[in-house]
């Protein structure tokens, strides 16, 4: 079962301002990246089988799901964690915010806050 970490970070706004929050990362056991990465070549692998039956569009989709279907396990097997949300109190505007993430984000990473739109910095506590 993929678990999930807690992180301390911290929201900046443009002066300098920060507040605490906490970063939420699904973090995956090996068991998890192999279940993962055979689930994502089946359905590449089902969609080449479905795409069979498509005229002429096939002798494209067929070959290229069959190669994408092994190169995306890869790159499923190879991700150890996949970032969630920022969860904090947004300085500029004292709102309570969640701000989701995309898998692949790093830290530092600037965004907005969905309560004012603010620029914010989530960053590693110093
Ligand atoms: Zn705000």
């Amino acid at each position: 079962m993929p678990s999930t970490g807690i992180t301390q970070i911290q929201l900046r706004d443009n002066d300098g301002k920060t507040t605490d929050g906490k970063l939420y990362t699904t973090l995956y056991d090996s068991g998890d990246r192999i279940q993962r990465a055979l689930l994502r070549l089946a359905l590449l692998w089902a969609l080449a089988g479905l795409s069979l039956f498509i005229p002429l569009a096939h002798f494209v989709l067929v070959p290229g799901f069959l190669i994408a279907g092994p190169v995306a396990a890869v790159m499923v097997y190879r991700s150890t964690q996949a970032r969630d949300r920022a969860e904090g109190r947004c300085p500029v505007c004292g709102e309570e915010i969640s701000i989701k993430l995309e898998a692949k984000d790093e830290i530092p990473k600037w965004t907005y806050c969905p309560a004012c739109n603010a620029a914010l910095q989530i960053t590693e506590p110093n």
